[in-house]
């Protein structure tokens, strides 16, 4: 056999919970490790050892793709009060996504990855729809609190000299809830930015969304950041690439998303990008296959899966029963990471690697080997179903062909 391909920066990677944390270990056996000399500096964030170190591998994980540019990164368990009972844990830990998309700012974008067989729910949908999501701000660092009856609650900002400017919330009767938002024009910028470069790099034409018409000045900034940034830096080169930028309400944007066919990036505020790649995700088949990857402002990418941990797989394999749990949102992760590694350390030979094995692994689904959430969507007329490793068994057996 050849030698193994080099990698000559370490690649960020980080270990994740569950089944995923399953398939991250197999994917690594069968179809990395074997083809290339795997260089990567190992972070543990399953749940076990973010508890036994209070969550700073997680932050030293995002500190450390700071440093190298590329990360790959594994599902993960976010506590709640049931989680905390399971693991025992001492404290309900942050979000590891939320931590590190707080430490590298930036744009998450989300895009279904097409294969024959799998048509659309959407009937028009005839080419794929990225969500490009802004990954800093507004709910997900809120701050909330509950009032109780017969209160006054006000924003206060105050200036660095002292002077208060305020504005009354509401005046609660009865008991109740508030929450403060921010962002920052930095951050919104810098999303602009990244969806504008993103679109002229994929030749795709840019929509942008919000609820401007009532959040007159939250939502409204949104639109004028991208509008002024567009019209200075963007324009020109849009009209070049003949790509347009599109700007209208998330009500009307989601009317038109649904009667279209697809091929553009959607931008969406954090919260809307939350769940619009959910619902474009499973329009288009499953969150198991779409592909995520997180671009900070200073060009540092972070690949993952955009599905959870799929729990209920995994107690089924912890009982020795074998699961059919589609792993390709994951390859794709690792794909996505080791081309980006290569582009970035030209080494070409990574880079081919990685575009052999999504060929070698859409190819695969295309003959009619693929896991169970496949079987049900496909059209394919001779199609099995296989469990978890013997379809990266099957993967393996195409790409060795294609290397
Ligand atoms: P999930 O893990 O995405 O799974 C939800 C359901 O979707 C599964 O039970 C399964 O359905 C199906 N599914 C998802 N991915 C699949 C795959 N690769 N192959 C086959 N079926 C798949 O979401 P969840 O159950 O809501 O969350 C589980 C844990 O993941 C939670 O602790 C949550 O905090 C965490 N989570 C992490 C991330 C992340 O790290 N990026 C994202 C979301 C959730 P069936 O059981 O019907 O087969
Ligand atoms: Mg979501």
């Amino acid at each position: 056999m050849a030698d193994k391909i080099k990698m000559l920066t370490p690649l960020v990677e980080m270990d994740g919970d569950e089944m995923t944390r399953i398939i991250w270990k197999m994917i690594k056996e069968i179809l990395i490790n074997p083809y290339v000399e795997l260089n990567t500096e190992y972070y543990d964030l399953g749940l076990e050892y973010r508890e036994k170190t209070k969550d700073q591998v997680t932050i030293d994980a995002a500190n450390a793709t700071k440093k190298y540019g590329v990360a790959v990164k594994c599902a993960t368990i976010t506590p709640n009060a049931e989680r905390v009972k399971e693991y025992n844990l001492t404290q309900m830990w942050k979000s590891p996504n939320g931590t590190i998309r707080a430490i590298l700012d930036g744009t998450v974008f989300r895009t279904p990855i097409v294969v024959k067989g799998i048509t659309p729910f959407i009937p028009t949908w005839k080419k794929p729809i990225t969500i490009a999501r802004h990954a800093y701000g507004d709910v997900y660092k809120n701050v909330e609190m509950t009032v109780g009856e017969n209160c006054k609650a006000e924003l206060v900002v105050t200036a660095p000299d002292g002077t208060e400017t305020r504005e009354t919330i509401h005046n609660f009767d009865g008991a109740g809830i508030i929450q403060g938002q921010h962002n920052t024009d930095k951050s919104i910028a810098s999303f602009a930015r990244a969806c504008f470069n993103y679109a002229l790099d994929q030749k795709q034409d840019l929509w942008f969304a919000t609820k401007d018409t009532i959040s007159k000045k939250y939502d409204h900034r949104f639109k004028d950041i991208f509008s002024e940034i567009y019209g200075k830096e963007y324009e020109e080169r849009f009209n070049k690439a003949k790509i347009e930028y599109f700007y209208t309400l998330i009500d009307d944007a989601v009317a038109r998303v649904v009667r279209s066919d697809g091929g553009y990036i959607w931008a969406c505020k954090n919260y809307d990008g939350d769940v619009m790649s959910d619902m474009v995700a499973t329009a288009f088949g499953s969150l198991a296959m779409m592909t995520s990857v997180l671009v900070s402002p200073e060009g540092i990418f972070e690949y993952e899966a955009a599905h959870g941990t799929v729990q209920r797989h995994y107690y089924r394999h912890l009982k020795g029963e074998k699961t059919s749990t589609n792993s390709v949102a994951t390859l794709f992760a690792w794909t996505g990471a080791l081309r980006k590694r290569g582009e970035l350390d030209k080494t070409p030979d990574l880079i081919t690697f990685a575009d052999k094995l999504e060929k070698a692994t859409i190819q695969t689904i295309e003959e009619g080997v693929m896991t169970g959430d496949l079987v049900s969507l496909s059209s394919l007329e001779n199609k099995k179903t296989v469990d978890t490793e013997t379809f990266l068994r099957e993967i393996n057996d195409r790409l060795v062909k294609l290397l």
